[in-house]
């Protein structure tokens, strides 16, 4: 039997002050408490401290939307490992594409994140995904098994079951349109089989890859149920924490 935990993890992009987010991680708390799933908030930067506080000895991890590979130096306007792990972060999201879309991230920067991520002992949560046009020309799987290859270059095999993949696609995110479950499985799958080209089965079956891209309480489970969708990336219902509890407790 495989055993992997899913993880649900609420990025919460540029959304809540400080005073909000605790307001928000405070309402949570109760909320998921017996959650079977691994939970995780991924709030600003400005948050993480405050929130690091208030979840302590609860069952909510901290993630950070994203940081910078270097451990410190001459980059203004940049967070280092070391600091994010300082105040106990856990997860950090590397390559969301309203990075790679917005700011330019490119296959390498994402790479020299995942590793040094790794290096500091933070679980990268890696996204990839298809763009519309993308998909309709067909490239789905190029594009996303691509993606993924570039991300794990150089990741040990010590390490690789540390890292979580998400499959979002992008024409689903934050539009309200969601990939069918059997479709995201699929890819799901395809992405599963290529980690296990560079890793082996074994290593591959404990690998968790999550779907992002519009899940709400209304999608949560049935997405949920597929053999390899191991958790979900929540953007936009992971702000009310009602929604988010619910798609927590699927
Ligand atoms: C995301 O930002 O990772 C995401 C999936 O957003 P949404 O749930 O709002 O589509």
């Amino acid at each position: 039997i495989i055993l992997r935990r899913p993880i649900i993890a609420g990025n919460w992009k540029m959304h809540m002050t400080p005073s909000e987010a605790v307001k928000l991680v405070q309402e949570l708390i109760p909320l998921v408490k017996d959650a079977k799933a691994e939970v995780v908030v991924i709030p600003p930067f400005v948050d993480l401290t405050e929130v690091s506080k208030v979840i302590q000895g609860t069952n909510i991890l901290l993630g950070a939307q994203n940081m910078f590979w270097e451990e410190k130096g001459a980059y203004t306007g940049e967070i280092s490992p070391l600091m994010l792990k300082e105040i106990g972060v856990k997860y950090v999201i590397i390559g969301h594409s309203e990075r790679r879309q917005y700011f330019g991230e490119t296959d390498e920067m994402v790479n020299k994140k995942v590793l040094s991520a790794l290096s500091h002992g933070l679980n990268p949560i890696v996204c990839v995904g298809e763009s519309l046009s993308q998909r309709e020309e067909g490239k789905t799987y190029d594009v996303v098994l691509s993606q993924t290859k570039e991300a794990l270059k150089g990741v040990s095999k010590e390490d690789i079951a540390n890292v979580v993949i998400a499959y979002e696609p992008i024409w689903a995110i934050g539009t309200g349109k969601t990939a069918t479950a059997k479709d995201a499985n699929e890819v799901i799958k395809a992405i599963r089989n290529t980690i296990a080209e560079l890793y082996g089965k074994e290593k591959a079956d404990l690998v968790r890859i999550q779907y992002g891209g519009s899940v709400k309480p209304s999608n949560a489970s049935e997405l949920m149920a597929e053999s390899d969708i191991d958790g979900a990336l929540v953007g936009g219902a992971s702000l009310v924490a009602a929604d988010f509890a619910q798609i927590v407790n699927y």
